[in-house]
């Protein structure tokens, strides 16, 4: 299904513009505390201003937001800075409250994103309204689910529509709150060319010194824009104090961004791409060339009922090669990983010789789901 994408089209923030920035803390604490952090934003330069009202939390006990009495908040900060307001919507009762209140701009959390049913109720609450929606990745690296919802949105008549990556949830304690997984959002603006896309490096990164290397990550990268999480007094913040930024360091950051854009392709470009294309010319070659082994060995383990995997092997094949990439100019994990992919897919090769081969009904071919 393709998406009918309009322009976002943000009052008085010129179309052209990257990148768009939009800040403000995590969630409105008190109207003391909003129209500090609003102010000190706008004195920097900021025009749009995000804050949760309503903050999913992943356990029960913590602060789940002020709600509805906020949103008057937020107002006071569209009347007397002029700037256009942002919160997180997850209800079909928090889009209705914040429309009621003329909040300009509504975003999805990744947790919600990530539940289908709750994506409809949404879309379906949007209907006829011209507001914009900004979708977050959902908390797995899913880009069906990504894209799923951006289409429930826009099948219910939202066109402005935008993206945001802000990372995707792992199991083991690592560098970032939430892993960027950027080839995720390059996949979806190659699928999506008109869909701008964010990056919030709070929520990927959890912690300030990481901020600012995500969001010139994100630059060169080619994101539209980015949404930040900030504080008046960040070490006090209610939720994700670590990773909020004072309005100064805000500014000082986005001050020191270097902006580069998408130039035309050079001569010098066009010759490193061609040696690019030979490299990629010799890998299919070898690949080729080793898959057709695999297929041969499938036959031969086949005729003499030897099993396929044989886990001595994979193992030997994986720690050898790994060792080998440095002395490559390599990565271990990423060598690590591509013959773990490049393994999977001989052992499938071999399985379908058996399952080719075999009077017994085997594995489902591909496209094929019933036998
Ligand atoms: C947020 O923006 O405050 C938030 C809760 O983000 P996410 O949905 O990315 O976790
Ligand atoms: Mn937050």
């Amino acid at each position: 299904m393709e998406l009918n994408i309009s322009p976002l089209n943000l009052p008085g923030i010129s179309p052209d513009i990257r990148p768009i920035v939009i800040s403000g803390p995590c969630s409105a604490e008190t109207e003391e505390q909003v129209m500090r952090t609003a102010t000190d934003l706008h004195r920097h330069g900021v025009r749009i201003f995000r804050a949760g009202v309503w903050k999913p939390r992943t356990k029960p006990g913590g602060f789940e937001g002020i709600g509805e009495p906020a949103l008057p908040w937020l107002t006071r900060v569209q009347k007397e800075l002029g700037l256009l307001v942002a919160t997180e919507v997850a209800t079909p009762a928090h889009v209705e409250a914040a429309l009621r209140h003329g909040v300009d701009i509504l975003w999805v959390g990744a947790r919600t994103v990530a539940n289908p049913f709750a994506m409809q109720e949404l879309a379906d609450s949007l209907r006829g309204a011209d507001v914009p929606v900004l979708v977050k990745n959902p908390v797995s690296p899913d880009l069906e689910l990504w894209i799923g919802g951006l289409q429930r949105l826009n099948q219910a008549g939202v066109k402005r529509l935008a993206a945001i990556h802000r990372g995707f949830s792992s199991y083991e304690h690592q560098l970032y709150r939430n892993r960027p997984l950027w080839h995720i959002a390059i996949e979806l603006h190659r699928r999506i060319p008109d869909l701008p896309i964010l990056c919030d490096p709070s929520h990927m990164g959890g912690h300030r010194e990481l901020i600012a290397p995500l969001c010139q990550q994100a630059m060169d990268l080619g994101f539209r824009g980015l949404m930040i999480e900030s504080h008046c007094c960040p070490a006090k913040a209610w939720s994700d104090a670590e990773q909020q930024l004072a309005p100064e360091v805000l500014a000082g950051i986005l001050q020191r961004l270097t902006i580069r854009t998408e130039q035309p392709v050079t001569d010098e470009l066009a010759d490193f791409r061609q040696r690019i294309d030979q490299c990629d010319d010799e890998l299919l070659n070898v690949l080729g060339r080793r898959l057709a082994v695999c297929r041969e060995i499938g036959q031969y383990k086949r005729q003499r009922n030897m099993q396929i995997v044989q886990p001595v092997r994979y193992n030997e094949i994986l720690l050898r090669r790994g060792e080998e990439a440095i002395p490559s100019g390599l990565s271990t994990s990423f060598v690590r990983e591509l013959f773990e992919r490049i393994h999977e897919e001989s052992v499938l090769q071999q399985m379908q010789e058996f399952n080719v081969n075999s009077e017994s009904c085997g594995l489902p071919q591909e496209g094929n789901t019933e036998c």
